[in-house]
């Protein structure tokens, strides 16, 4: 054989030939024919084959070497024989001797006993195997890469061929076995609970590559050259739009993107994969492909993130190449849509019209990523880690989604749709009751006026506190609008944020706690100094640690608050402080710019209440200490309950394990409650455990007066908050936590029941 010089050549080459065999008029089955000829004459190979899906099953379609009576009569099933496997994984097989492979079938009437080499390529179309094509030889030896590489193209123009003459007879969902056509169950993670009705639709719209072959290779090239262009201004100007006035942190912003954007190798391959003849779409898409493939192989989390990366820059490049640019979002949503993603950015999420988005699912996604945490404050069921979820699921598909119970009901028969609704409707009717509740006071049974507030982080969530009629806003997540951004906000958005945030509340109050970032909330621009993950990030460098030593965000921060409340009354919070210097520290940075705005003669709020976040145990220590400088002390439940068991509270294997309702938490509590009280400081539960009926109920049993939570537990917690006699929950906590019983749940729950509440 005389081996090729390049991939490039040996793939052009081929390519020609097939090109003359695209354009001619023959049928797809005569061209089908042709290929393999081609192939299997450039690859000097006795055996070229092409299997494409039909009915579910991977059906010879065409061969040369093979008996041909087997064509249309050999039939494998995906995850069958080695065929089977190159479309179950994508992936692709070089085999000196077929037959040494686990996944070996062999089959009498196609007369492969003959051949030891083996090589096969999954034909893709819109990341699904639609078929294989392989070839076969007689002599045992590998396939070069050079030659792997050209099957590999060969392959993208055979999915355009199939696609063309139609071959595949499943119209939209290439690949999709017959049994996939009917309804399938996913399973995965809940993320954000809560039900919901709608049509999958993929947040990055296929792009159809309409054609593989170019006509004009220089053409191309051109093409994708100005792309990379477009594409890295673009991620320039994502940077430049950084200012912040944080000494240079933004200049890691796109540090990875930048890389990618400008990695010779990277543009070297599509430029390779050009010169062999393809489109430039064709080109990316190819090379992504390849990539995608690594990846699968791929076991460490930290590179498959920049493999990640970069297939999103891919996508991007494919977008700007074919014009095709924007996301679902910017396509408008025209009915209820659940949304269908690998993964999603939180201000990707923010792009969707509110009404017609109605869940989420994701194949990646963990309940600390920061769409997730978005997706909970706007109210959208999510469901995560779904896996092969792009391969079961079409566009337009109808989907349920049951995210409280962790599943989705993909193409539902009539019957589920059925059962669905009816605990949709259920669902909705108890929303509906807690609704009424609105305007009514949360007011105990015994007459004790409780205080019930949101959780909020963006100015989108302002209406809830109508919705609700809340009492306020209890903790407004600041960093929330950081975590939405690609970059730091500017320095303008902030107090623009603040000032609507005010203007929306009214007479409400609303506590801005400054920013707490690290963590598990991770700004990619704000990186620590050495650019190092921390081993353990919640105990790590992270909220007012971090805002102390990089002042330049505290200091912006502090200036937005201040201006925004001229002439209200202000109210900040300190996240995660430990010792009572910290706050004092904190304060004094707001003290600064306070004088500053004093200065230049700015209209400076009326009132400045400063208080802090009890999430470290420590703090419980020095109540004495630090509550005479407070005007209110809010307990964070999340992070307390995390330090106090010490289980990492983003790690699922833990999540389960320690209840909110054990002795330690409640006598932890009940005991910060009598310490504060001589101080007449406003003290406050904020974390998730409020919202939870059960919970709460405790939580009022242990002397706990005020609550702020998420908006969707107002309604439940009004409910519970008048069916409750302070003194009776009080003395039964005294006695449980006197003497604890094994099962405190269990006691409350059965407790509470026996009065005539049914809780959670
Ligand atoms: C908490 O820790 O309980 C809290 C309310 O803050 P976050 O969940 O934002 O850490
Ligand atoms: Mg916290």
């Amino acid at each position: 054989m005389t081996m090729p010089l390049s991939a490039a050549a040996s793939a052009r080459e081929i390519l020609v030939r097939l090109h003359d065999v695209m354009a001619a008029r023959s049928n797809a089955q005569a061209k089908l024919n042709q290929v393999v000829e081609i192939i299997g004459e450039a690859l000097d190979s006795e055996v070229c084959s092409i299997y494409l899906l039909r009915e579910g099953m991977l059906e010879l379609f065409a061969t040369r070497g093979l008996e041909q009576g087997a064509v249309h009569i050999t039939r494998m099933a995906i995850g069958e024989g080695l065929v089977g496997t190159i479309a179950a994984n994508i992936e692709t097989l070089n085999l000196a001797e077929a037959t040494a492979h686990p996944d070996f079938s062999y089959r009498p009437e196609t007369g492969e006993d003959k051949y030891h080499s083996f090589a096969g390529v999954p034909i893709v179309r819109r990341e699904r195997a639609v078929g294989v094509l392989c070839v076969q030889h007689v002599e045992p030896r590998r396939y070069e890469e050079v030659e792997i590489e050209a099957l590999q193209t060969v392959a993208m123009v055979l999915s355009e061929l199939i696609a063309n003459a139609e071959l595949v007879d499943d119209d939209a969902g290439y690949g999709l076995s017959a049994a996939q056509t009917g309804p399938d169950q996913l399973r995965g993670l809940t993320l954000v609970k809560g039900l919901a009705s709608g049509q999958a639709v993929y947040h990055q719209p296929r792009i159809n590559i309409e054609h593989v072959v170019a006509e004009d290779t220089e053409a191309e090239r051109q093409r994708v050259f100005l792309a990379f262009d477009k594409m890295r201004e673009q991620i320039e100007r994502m940077a430049g739009q950084a200012e912040f006035g944080v000494g240079g942190e933004h200049e890691e912003v796109l540090e990875t993107y930048k890389m990618f954007a400008y990695d010779e190798g990277w543009a070297r391959r599509i430029n390779e994969a050009i010169d062999s003849g393809l489109t430039a779409e064709a080109a990316i898409e190819r090379v992504q492909q390849r990539t995608r493939m690594r990846m699968r192989q791929i076991d460490d989390p930290l590179l498959a993130d920049r493999m990640h990366d970069l297939e999103d820059l891919s996508n991007r490049l494919l977008r700007m190449v074919s014009g095709q640019l924007g996301t679902a979002a910017s396509m408008g949503l025209r009915n209820d849509a659940i949304l269908i993603a690998r993964n999603l950015g939180p201000a990707e999420l923010l792009e969707y019209d509110r009404r017609r988005l109605k869940g989420v699912i994701l194949e990646e996604g963990s309940l600390t990523a920061h769409v997730v945490i978005v997706a909970r404050a706007m109210g959208v069921p999510v469901l995560g880690r779904v896996r092969g979820l792009r391969g079961l699921v079409r566009e337009g598909d109808h989907l349920l989604l049951d995210a409280d119970q962790g599943t989705a009901t993909v193409r539902p028969a009539p019957g589920m749709v059925e059962a669905f609704e009816a605990r949709f409707a259920k669902s909705r009717e108890r929303q509906a009751a807690y609704a009424a509740l609105r305007d009514v006071e949360p007011m105990t049974r015994c007459g004790t006026r409780i205080t019930v507030m949101i959780n909020a982080g963006l100015r989108d969530d302002m209406p809830n506190l109508a919705l609700t009629g809340a009492d306020g806003i209890g903790l407004f997540r600041t960093e929330f609008q950081f975590l939405v951004s690609a970059t730091l906000p500017q320095r303008e958005r902030q107090p623009r944020l603040y000032r609507d945030v005010l203007d929306a509340a009214g007479d409400k109050p609303v506590i801005f706690r400054t920013v707490d970032i690290g963590g598990d909330k991770v700004l990619p621009y704000l990186r620590h100094d050495d650019g190092e993950g921390e081993e353990n990030p919640a105990m790590g460098w992270r909220a007012l640690r971090l805002a102390l030593e990089r002042d330049g965000l505290l200091k912006a921060q502090a200036r937005a608050l201040l201006e925004a409340a001229a002439g209200r009354t202000l109210n900040v919070m300190f996240p995660m402080v430990s010792e009572p210097w910290e706050f004092e520290a904190a304060k004094a940075a707001f003290d600064k710019q306070l004088q500053f705005l004093r200065n230049q003669k700015k209209v400076l709020p009326e009132a400045i209440r400063y208080g802090a976040m009890l999430e470290v145990p420590a703090l419980a220590e020095v109540l004495d200490v630090i509550a005479p400088k407070l005007s209110f002390l809010s307990i964070g439940t999340n992070d307390l309950t995390q330090f106090l068991f010490a289980a990492d509270r983003s790690n699922p294997k833990l999540a389960e394990r320690y209840d909110w309702l054990s002795p330690a938490i409640l006598r932890f509590i009940r005991r910060v409650v009598g310490q504060t009280r001589p101080f007449g400081i406003d003290l406050t539960v904020c974390g998730e455990m409020g919202g939870r009926q059960l919970e709460a109920l405790a939580l009022l049993g242990v002397g706990i007066r005020r609550l702020s939570i998420t908006p969707a537990a107002v309604g439940p917690i009004k409910e519970l908050v008048r069916k409750v006699d302070l003194a009776e929950i009080g003395s039964a906590l005294d006695g449980w936590l006197a003497a604890p019983p094994p099962n405190l749940r269990g006691e409350l729950q059965a407790w509470a029941a026996a009065r005539g509440m049914v809780l959670d």
